[in-house]
């Protein structure tokens, strides 16, 4: 039976049934757990991810939301993390080894592309692919193992046309992964499309209300075991009992949350629109016309995006932002709140202009907060410019 994305985000596997009616389920807030016998502890350390052993393995808590986000993305298993990053690491150090190689598509969050730059350490190479998978199959290489995908991409939210990289990588054989966190599985089901491994930061969206830190991985069992038993396991970022309840109570309200970061960042995009000082803007919406794959692959669009200023450099970008107050300053993004953030620094002008990043570029997370309190402190910074 298919559940709706809102029956699996507020009822199922939490059945109140089994935690004596509790609605709310408990808190395994438990390291491990004790056997009655000897025999049933070996029995059960022999499977320990199906088996409640160590909370370094399954935690009743945790596997709530891992069910929870398999059902979402219509994947087969999620094993849930302590961050996106510690998602990311596993599924590289699980997936890769010495002389493998990697093909890396569209913008990729800064510490990603640091990981994979790290990996050189091991022997693990990786070319990278612009968004229009321009000479995608010149980057393909023999011992290319796997292709990672960021869709919307980090600060310029470009897409990729998802189900033409899953055909290529089928076609030769690599094993995909893709970074969901823009979409969340609610606008955006990879593995519906042919990808192998959709990941998440949980700390965005998911969690939705920035005071808590989670990662995930969904795929197939077999892949995602693989990933338990080695990236996981032995990596050891472990989500806690309590974070995973957070980002469970999270989860309840993420479609209503994620309809209205949509209509408010919708309204503060028209609104941008009509500002002489801006330049361009960044949001997936924009592309629609030209990217005729994007209605089969998105069904909606969040409240991350990014303009550029006209007058492009440190001092306007400080002026604008210091001129804000609704909009906080700081990292991260995807919860109720709305923030501000910009890559811009006084002395990477050159560096961002590489990365085909103007030094005008400012971030918006757009929260909950409406868009007519959103609009009116954009029009203050705008009149400090
Ligand atoms: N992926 C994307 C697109 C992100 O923006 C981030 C964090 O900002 C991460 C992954 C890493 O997630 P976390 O901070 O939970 O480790």
């Amino acid at each position: 039976m298919q559940y709706t994305d809102e029956e699996i985000c507020t009822q199922f596997w939490d059945d109140p049934s089994q935690y004596h009616g509790s609605v709310s389920p408990p808190i395994y807030q438990t390291s491990l757990f004790a056997f009655k016998s000897f025999k049933e502890f070996t029995e059960a350390q022999k499977l320990e991810r199906e088996n409640y052993v160590y909370s370094r393995g399954v935690n009743p808590t945790v596997q709530i939301l891992e069910q929870k986000l398999a059902a979402l993305e219509r994947g087969e298993k999620c094993k849930c993390f302590s961050s996106g990053m510690g998602a990311i690491s596993a599924v590289f150090h699980t997936l890769l080894r010495s002389g493998d190689h990697v093909v890396v598509i569209n913008n990729i969050y800064g510490p990603t592309t640091e990981l994979i730059h790290y990996l050189s350490k091991f022997h693990i190479s990786y070319s990278v692919v612009d968004h229009q998978l321009t000479n995608i199959y010149e980057a393909i290489q023999e011992n290319t193992k796997l292709i990672y995908v960021e869709s919307p991409g980090t600060m310029l939210m470009k897409v990729v046309d998802l189900q033409a990289v899953t055909k290529i990588a089928k076609e030769q054989g690599i094993v995909t992964a893709i970074d969901n966190t823009w979409s969340t599985p609610i606008f955006q089901k990879p593995l519906t499309l042919g990808f192998d491994l959709s990941i998440h930061s949980l700390t965005k969206y998911i969690g939705g209300h920035s005071d808590v830190i989670g990662g995930a991985v969904i795929g197939d069992q077999d892949l995602v075991d693989e990933i338990f038993q080695y990236g996981y396991q032995l990596n050891g970022a472990v989500l806690g009992a309590h974070d995973a309840y957070l980002i469970n109570r999270g989860l309840r309200t993420l479609p209503i949350r994620l309809k209205q970061h949509q209509e408010n960042a919708l309204n503060v995009i028209e609104y941008l629109q009509t500002k002489d000082e801006v330049a361009s803007i960044y949001h997936p919406s924009l592309v629609k016309k030209d990217s005729p794959y994007l209605d089969k692959q998105m069904k909606g669009f969040t409240g991350l995006l990014s303009f550029e200023l006209k007058e492009a450099n440190f001092l306007s970008v400080s002026r604008f932002i210091d001129a804000l107050s609704l909009f906080k300053i700081g990292v991260s993004w995807g919860g109720y709140e709305s923030l501000v953030n910009s890559p811009v620094k006084d002395n990477n002008e050159q560096q961002l202009n590489e990365q085909g990043i103007s030094p005008g570029l400012i971030r918006l997370s757009i929260g909950l907060e409406g868009s007519e309190l959103q609009i009116d402190d954009l029009e203050k910074a705008f009149q400090q410019l």
